[in-house]
């Protein structure tokens, strides 16, 4: 990790500049954080696994015609990914009612949604991430309106697609967090996927038991967090090839 640059550090991910122009490597640690709560926890094997699960939801949505920052797997912990201009917006799509939804509105957690729902936060640690309204980001110039027009217009179709993916594997898709960023590709501005989908972004729910296959077992001290996350990865068909046994913390990096 010396050798190359890092041009960024987040709480679940480091980015380091990439092999060529307009590329950067994402690295996927094992720590986890929770908003409102002070310090940093480890999911054994997470960032291994949220690697794998990314690259393949990014494929699959790559293969309906989503633009993402994906290009491909370098090695169980790093992906190449292209560099964006990252839209200070986090879009939250809600299929059942959880979360801050359920305290903000006083909803029943598992409630389904008459309709899916979009939210917007302002990405901004120090604020705690606020929700915001299309009027804000227009105000403040985060996005434009017809930046925020096609980001809905994908989150959407990403939403419908991924509900449909884990359906087909047992899974209901509650709700996620997507980010989108700008690429400029010739003279034309286009918006892209970027950051990650995984269990640690997705309330993902076993579709019989209801059970929690995401970050909340963490969030809620329920146990069985890296289980949880192998069994989405498991599900997908995606386990990686020596089976979890490489999945074992941070001395596996290549
Ligand atoms: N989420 C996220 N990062 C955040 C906030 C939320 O990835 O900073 C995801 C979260 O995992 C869930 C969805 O967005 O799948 C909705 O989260 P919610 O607003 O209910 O907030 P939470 O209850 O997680 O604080």
């Amino acid at each position: 990790m010396g050798r190359r640059r890092q041009v960024y550090e987040g709480k679940a991910k480091v980015l380091f500049e990439g092999p060529e122009p307009g590329t950067l490597v994402q690295h996927f640690k094992d720590d986890a954080t929770v908003r409102h709560r002070r310090g940093a926890g480890i999911i054994t094997g997470k960032g291994v696994i949220n690697n794998r699960i990314s690259e393949h939801l990014m494929l699959r949505l790559g293969e309906i015609g989503i633009p993402t920052h994906f290009l491909r797997r370098l090695n169980m912990r790093e992906q190449l990914i292209r560099e964006v201009e990252i839209i200070p917006v986090e879009v939250v799509m809600r299929n059942v009612v959880a979360g801050s939804l359920a305290e903000r509105l006083g909803l029943a957690e598992g409630t389904p949604l008459p309709r899916s729902v979009v939210e917007f936060y302002y990405k901004s640690n120090e604020l705690n991430d606020p929700m915001v309204t299309e009027e804000h980001i227009t105000a403040f110039g985060w996005a434009t309106p017809q930046e925020i027009d096609e980001i809905i217009a994908l989150s959407l179709r990403i939403n419908d697609f991924l509900a449909g993916l884990f359906y087909g594997i047992g899974i209901r898709l509650v709700d996620f967090r997507l980010e989108f960023g700008r690429l400029w590709e010739n003279d034309l501005l286009r918006i892209i996927l970027a950051d990650e989908i995984s269990p640690d972004n997705c309330r993902l729910w076993d579709i019989d038991t209801n059970e929690k296959l995401d970050k909340d077992r963490y969030r809620r001290d329920l146990g069985a967090v890296e289980e949880a996350y192998q069994e989405v990865a498991r599900r997908l068909g995606i386990l990686p090839e020596s089976g979890p046994s490489d999945m074992k913390g941070p001395e596996v990096m290549q």
